[in-house]
């Protein structure tokens, strides 16, 4: 039997709508990346993000791929995850963490999340299997400060510090509907295939 003497990787996923990704994301992945030692951080495109259809318009899911391609075409660590666009149907983070523990054998998994949406963490399907295949980080999101122990006693969470930066895709959008520039929040590479594909209402150059 051969001895398998690698380290096994240590693999974090970070999983959104990116509706388009922005700063906030991109801080968080990298700095969760380095604080963990993790050999990649995915950002995970949401197929259909079902917890948000009916509430608003979302952008088709081969155009936020696109979007987090750019955005982390050249940042060692992080990749764009396209497994839940490959899956199809609404999107389940434990589908995709048994798809990847499949993908590579012995990783360690790790689920990343804003403490926003730890809040939620009970309204997510098979939050168990979640569990179950991955170790748990949060970070912290500017505004309210939530409590995890009190919503959650019983998952043993791995809080990281990033840098604390009040941006969302929900302002992003608005900025976009009413004109205002998105320079600075967004990488370069993003605002370019936002502008070529005329995403968000942003007129198309001739
Ligand atoms: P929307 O406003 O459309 O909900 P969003 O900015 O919250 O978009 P999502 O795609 O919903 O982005 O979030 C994906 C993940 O990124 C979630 O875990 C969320 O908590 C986290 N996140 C989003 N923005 C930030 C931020 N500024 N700092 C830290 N984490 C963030
Ligand atoms: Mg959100």
């Amino acid at each position: 039997m051969p001895v398998r003497s690698e380290k096994p990787l240590h693999i974090g996923v970070f999983g959104g709508t990116f509706d388009p990704p922005h700063v906030g994301h991109l801080v968080t992945a990298v700095n969760v990346g380095h604080a963990l030692a993790l050999d990649r951080v995915l950002l995970m495109v949401a197929n259909v993000p079902w917890q948000k259809v009916g509430s608003r318009p979302i952008t088709p899911a081969v155009d936020r791929l696109a979007m987090v391609r750019a955005a982390v075409a050249d940042v060692a660590r992080l990749e764009a995850g396209d497994h839940e666009i490959r899956a199809g149907g609404p999107s389940y983070t434990a589908d995709t963490l048994a798809c990847l523990a499949d993908e590579h054998p012995g990783a360690v998994l790790y689920t990343i999340v804003g403490d926003d949406a730890a809040a939620k963490i009970h309204t997510w399907e098979r939050v168990d299997e979640v569990l179950a295949l991955s170790r748990m980080v949060v970070v912290d999101r500017p505004g309210e400060h939530i409590e995890l122990d009190v919503l959650h006693p019983a998952i043993d969470w791995i809080r990281v510090e990033v840098p604390h930066l009040e941006v969302s895709s929900t302002d992003l959008r608005e900025r976009c509907a009413d004109g205002r520039p998105l320079d600075y929040l967004v990488p370069d590479p993003v605002l370019d295939v936002i502008r070529a594909r005329g995403l968000y209402g942003v007129v198309v150059p001739a």
